[in-house]
């Protein structure tokens, strides 16, 4: 199967907004085992937009058209379509019943344009829209299946899982299930995950490997062709072993969960509390283990001492001892963390304290970030970061180290899964 996307827009080829759906799109469909060849981006403009569809309707078979569905004037779409296949366009009456709930429930009339919305391919499919008012729509003709999308994200992605995976893996008639395995990584790039797991990456089939860079973090993502979960399950223990001994303890989920998650469901598990300190990263950490549901289980609570006089009035960092090695220093985030679990009565306590720029301070460059792991009973340990990027990335990356560095701690020899 020959796959191409077509997203349309004017703002998409004016610069004022990114393309998601072609990323997103093929990477799914990449998942599915069928590879993109195609991407294009056209505007507002049904003549050109009329030449793409029929270029590409000579050289794939399966093709995705995203965005133009809306209301306005300017998305023709469908419209266009059914001029270039001259195929008929009616009303569906379930689209007008959802347009109307769709409303009646902003206490709002249905905008008049909207009805243009109710229209589908006679001899096509609909898929309903959960999260708005365009329904996506299939059409296959002389063995080219079109696909049309919702322009808006928050649409286009829950159609596509709920409804057009669904469609597609009937289409592609296999009997296989397809099953997807996330392994998510830190505190290891990209390109050496990719290296360190080269051949495994190069010669794998099923299950089908790839990485993902994500903001933080990477992504190795296993797909698994199978006729039961079963099956799938030992396909993935076919490999785990193995990506496991090459990347030590740099994978911390298999599961699809963040650091936070991670760092909730080990605390919860264990019955254990923790308590931050948070300097440059100014209660972020905080905010990231709130994040998740039933977090007061584990999170006794935070001090945010931005200033040496705070980190020496609440959390009783000795004043010489700033003084002497500064507030971004093993020292400070060794008091830190160690006075925090004390005052807060936690079984371990985190403290981060580093310079987040974009100018250096004490002297010291920015980038540098110490982070303190007290735990009760045990010696405190300390950690060095010397990180880059802007300041938002350098407090983020921060915040996951200390997570990550916690759940480390918390799996102690743990295996994996
Ligand atoms: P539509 O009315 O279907 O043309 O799309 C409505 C909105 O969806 C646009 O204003 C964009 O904000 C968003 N949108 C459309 N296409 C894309 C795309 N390829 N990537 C990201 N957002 C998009
Ligand atoms: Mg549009």
């Amino acid at each position: 199967m020959q796959v191409e996307i077509i997203t349309v827009g004017t703002e998409l080829i004016s610069g004022q907004t990114l393309d998601r759906h072609s990323h997103y799109l093929s990477r799914e469909c990449f998942t599915l085992g069928i590879p993109v060849h195609y991407h294009t981006s056209v505007g507002d403009h049904p003549q050109q937009l009329f030449e793409v569809m029929k270029l590409a309707s000579q050289r794939a078979n399966l093709i995705f058209i995203c965005g133009g569905l809306g209301p306005t004037e300017d998305d023709l779409s469908k419209e266009t379509l059914a001029q270039y296949l001259q195929e008929e366009l009616i009303q569906d009456p379930e689209v007008v019943a959802h347009l109307k709930r769709f409303f009646q429930k902003r206490s709002a009339p249905i905008p008049i344009n909207n009805f243009k919305q109710s229209y589908v391919f006679k001899n096509g499919i609909v898929f309903h829209n959960e999260h708005g008012t365009a329904p996506g729509l299939a059409i296959t003709k002389n063995q080219v299946t079109y696909i049309l999308l919702p322009g808006p994200p928050r649409e286009l992605k829950p159609m596509f899982e709920t409804r057009v995976r669904p469609f597609l893996l009937e289409k592609l008639s296999t009997e296989a299930k397809i099953v997807i395995r996330n392994y998510s990584f830190f505190d290891i790039g990209e390109s050496r995950l990719a290296e360190v797991l080269n051949d495994l990456i190069r010669e794998s089939k099923n299950p089908l490997l790839a990485t993902y860079a994500l903001e933080v973090g990477v992504i190795l993502r296993a797909t698994a062709f199978a006729k039961t979960e079963a099956e799938a399950e030992s396909l993935f223990a076919s490999i785990e072993d193995e990506i496991f001994k090459r990347t030590g303890n740099y994978c911390y989920s298999t599961e699809n969960e963040s650091l936070e998650q991670v760092v909730f469901r080990l605390l919860s598990k264990q019955n254990l509390s923790v308590a931050f300190a948070e300097s440059c990263t100014g209660g972020l950490l905080s905010h990231l283990l709130t994040t998740v549901p039933g977090s007061s289980a584990v999170l006794k609570g935070g001090i945010v001492c931005y200033t040496d006089e705070v980190k020496a009035s609440l959390v009783q960092v000795p004043h010489d001892l700033l003084k002497r090695y500064g507030a971004v220093s093993f020292q400070t985030a060794k008091a830190l963390a160690e006075n925090t679990r004390a005052q807060l009565n936690a079984d371990f306590a985190v403290s981060t304290t580093g310079v987040a720029g974009p100018s250096s301070a004490e002297g010291k460059p920015v980038g540098l970030v110490w982070i303190g792991l007290a735990e009760k009973g045990k010696t405190t340990k300390v950690y060095r970061l010397d990180l880059n990027g802007s300041r938002e990335r350098i407090q983020l990356v921060a915040a996951k180290y200390a997570l990550f560095i916690l759940q480390q701690r918390l799996k102690k020899g743990e295996l994996l899964k």
